[in-house]
């Protein structure tokens, strides 16, 4: 038992020791076969990293796999982390190391050894472009640091060329086009992969410059690396001529440089540009596109709320929007805005139908539309509300409306064989002078609106007025503006002179020439209602031609007869348009009646010069120019007379006595009228005083120095043989 157990116990023992024997024996066979490799991974295709399996790969690789696998290896590659093969040397972490060109010593001194050539790399010099490349005795050339093994070989055996290292090969090119290097020096296989990159197409193989290179493996110089030299050795050597072919053709033929962003960019940058232009301009069109199309629909909108579909008329905004444009534009004529109503609508509908209430809106707009001018307007408000904007004229278009419009609606339904008659209210309302500034058509509306209320409560009349004193006015001014050039014409408008008189010898030394319209129909027309009329409606350059022609024709007959006096004609602002060239208008009028220029004055009233005051200031430069005498009219008459007085460059003044001295305290008009004649007098210009009125007025006058007037103190505005009377030609 004894025994047995002794012998137990050995076995055991003798078990174990030789477990642990065979594990040890097979652990250090295992580290035998098992090389690792390090090697570079930035040279493609001789050594790189797969993007898919992430493992290093390459001709390198491959080759190395056959030669170890033929010595019985395993292999496993691993990236070299140091910066040279030099100080991998020192790392006992790789058993072996590629590529080495021939054996070095390691950073710390340490030999090495290398094995047999695995394969003859051709390396090859590019350069930029076709440069030609100065003799190897003074060649820089560029390489990358991973390659020192290379470099100290290259060094070995061409003595005189200088190698500088960088860091990595977009340095290197930055150094060749920098011209720092002459050349860069690289493998053939590498060149191969790094000049598909497209920004270095400017870099060029030289042929020329080739030379091969060792491939070789290699490690510390010790008895543990010369033995596993030794056996990789025998692999190597088994390698095929068609093996290395195979390898170096596998990676050469493949695809394997891959385009970044930035290579992309550079090949494709004009396409791309072209292509962001398109999208751009594309952009553009579409949203220009789009904005036409908001655009237009929103006029199909507009168009919709601005007409009325039943009618075809414009709608209220739309005849709002229009009434106000129409007015604007033409602030010298005369309007009313009238609503018109269908006095018990609703009993149209219920007893005819709908269909012949619509009918009778859409006869009254036709008809309406028919009798309706330029410049005037229609719009259908509301249901049986119309509202029209006409020009005021004389009560026979009143009476036209109402033959063509009025009526044949009224009667609508009785020419149709029913006796219901149609009864229209209009309520009218006469535009204000005031409402030609900002139109507020609403505001009109609303008036016109009374007064048709008034109408339709009263049951009397068609239609009544909300201002009727202002249509009478503005009939009044149609009138007048419509009968000027009849008037004209028949002799209803004379001229009348106002004799102005030197005070101290009580002579005549001339004459304002005033006109005076006698209407046919409204009897005599003071100058201050139809002069602004005229003025407003853009006729008064008709009149004041016409008395132009007649003072100089006047003028003419009286210096025949040697009484050589000087008139005073009026100009209005109204007449003073660029166009029409005033200046030559009075230079030819002279000419044509033989007359010297200084015998037609011209006013110009001051309020003129305030508004317009450059086109003023050119057309009085412009007669003076011509020798005529240009006296700034109503002086004094509340505009900024004093301040004009600088800029405008009348030859006279004419103090109007009326505005100086109507109202207020007598003292104070007393001083500033001296004040005002002793100002002219130092300004160097002529003065004459009118509106004198009394003998006080005159003597005052006088005493401050003024000695030429015109007012009715001496004469009133007198017709022309009057005139002639005065100044002795009859
Ligand atoms: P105005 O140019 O200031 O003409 C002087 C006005 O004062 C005339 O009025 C004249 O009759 C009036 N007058 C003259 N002496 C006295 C007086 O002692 N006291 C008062 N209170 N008034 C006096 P008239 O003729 O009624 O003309 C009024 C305005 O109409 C003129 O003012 C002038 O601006 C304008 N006018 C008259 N005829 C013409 C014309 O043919 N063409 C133009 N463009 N305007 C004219
Ligand atoms: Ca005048
Ligand atoms: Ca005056």
């Amino acid at each position: 038992m004894r025994i047995n157990n002794a012998v137990k116990h050995f076995i055991a023992v003798f078990i174990c020791v030789l477990t642990v024997f065979s594990c040890s024996a097979f652990a250090f066979a295992q580290d035998e076969n098992v090389l690792t490799v390090g090697v570079p991974s930035d040279r493609c295709p001789v050594f790189y990293t797969d993007d898919k399996s992430k493992e290093i790969t390459g001709i390198g690789v491959d080759l190395m796999m056959i030669a170890a696998e033929n010595a019985g290896f395993e292999v496993s590659f691993v990236p070299i982390k140091e910066g040279s093969l030099k100080e991998a040397l020192d790392n006992d972490e790789y058993d072996i190391l590629m590529p080495f060109g021939s054996a070095v010593s390691s950073t710390k001194g340490k030999n090495s050894i290398v094995s047999e050539n695995l394969i003859q790399t051709p390396f090859t010099l590019v350069t930029v472009g076709e440069r030609e490349l100065p003799p190897l005795s003074n060649l820089r050339v560029g390489m990358l640091k991973s390659h020192s093994g290379v470099a100290e070989t290259v060094r070995t055996r061409f003595p005189g060329v200088v190698v500088v290292m960088f860091e990595n090969m977009s340095e290197c090119v930055k150094a060749l086009r920098a011209n720092e290097v002459d050349a860069l020096l690289n493998n053939s296989y590498v060149w191969s992969y790094v000049l598909q990159k497209p920004s270095y197409s400017d870099l060029v193989v030289q042929p020329s410059a080739m030379f091969s290179m060792d491939f070789r493996a290699g490690t510390l110089d010790t008895p543990e690396g010369r033995a596993l030299i030794e056996r990789l050795n025998i692999g190597i050597n088994e390698i095929s001529v068609t093996q290395h072919q195979a390898v170096t053709l596998d990676y050469t033929s493949r695809k394997l440089y891959k385009y970044d962003l930035l290579d992309y960019l550079y090949s494709y940058g004009i396409v791309i540009a072209l292509i962001i232009t398109l999208v751009i301009l594309l952009a553009v069109l579409t949203i220009q596109r789009m904005n036409k199309i908001k655009r237009d629909n929103e006029k199909k909108i507009e168009a919709l709320v601005d007409y009325d579909p039943l009618t075809g008329l414009l709608s209220a905004e739309g005849f709002k929007k229009k009434a106000a444009e129409i007015i604007k534009r033409n602030p010298d004529k005369s309007y009313f805005l009238s609503y018109n109503n269908i006095r018990d609508f609703k009993f149209v509908n219920d007893s005819l139908g709908r269909e012949a209430g619509d009918e009778v809106l859409k006869f009254w707009a036709k008809k309406s539309l028919e009798n309706l001018s330029e410049n005037e307007a229609i719009g259908r408000i509301t249901a049986d509300r119309f509202a029209v904007l006409r020009h005021i004229s004389g009560d026979e278009k009143m009476k036209d409306d109402e033959d063509n419009v009025l009526i044949p609606v009224e009667n609508y339904f009785v020419s149709r064989g029913n006796d219901i008659k149609v009864q229209i209210c209009s309520g009218i309302y006469v535009l204000m002078p005031s409402d030609y500034i900002n139109p507020d058509i609403d505001h009109m509306l609303d008036l016109a609106r009374v007064a048709e209320k008034r109408i339709r409560q009263s049951r009397e009349h068609s239609f009544a007025f909300y201002n009727p004193e202002q249509w009478e006015k503005g009939k009044r001014a149609a009138l007048i503006a419509g009968s000027l050039q009849s008037a004209i014409n028949s002799g209803d408008i004379e001229i009348y002179y106002q004799p102005q008189i030197n005070y101290e010898n009580n002579e005549i030394i001339g004459a304002e020439a005033l006109c005076r319209w006698n209407h046919s129909e409204l009897g005599a027309l003071q100058p201050s209602e139809f002069i602004p009329i005229l003025e407003k409606t853009g006729l008064i350059y008709n009149l004041d031609k016409y008395v132009w022609n007649k003072v100089c024709s006047d003028l003419n007959k009286w210096n025949k007869l040697e009484k050589n006096i000087s008139v005073s004609v009026n100009l209005s602002r109204g007449d003073i348009k660029e166009e029409r060239s005033i200046p030559e208008k009075f230079a030819q009028l002279i000419k044509k009646y033989n007359i010297p220029p200084e015998q037609l004055r011209i006013e110009i009233t001051e309020s003129a010069y305030v508004k317009s005051p450059e086109i003023l200031i050119k057309t009085t430069e412009k007669l003076k120019s011509y020798g005529f005498r240009v006296e700034m009219d109503d002086f004094g008459s509340g505009y900024s007379s004093l301040h004009m007085l600088k800029e405008v460059p009348v030859s006279g003044i004419k103090l109007d006595l009326n505005f100086l001295t109507k109202s207020g305290d007598p003292e104070k008009s007393e001083i500033i009228v001296c004040c005002m004649i002793q100002m002219v007098e130092k300004l160097g210009l002529d003065l004459i005083a009118e509106g004198v009125e009394t003998k006080q007025q005159a003597q005052f006058l006088h005493s401050k120095g003024a000695n030429n007037m015109q007012g009715y103190y001496f004469c009133k505005p007198i017709p022309v043989q009057e005139f002639e009377k005065e100044i002795g030609v009859q």
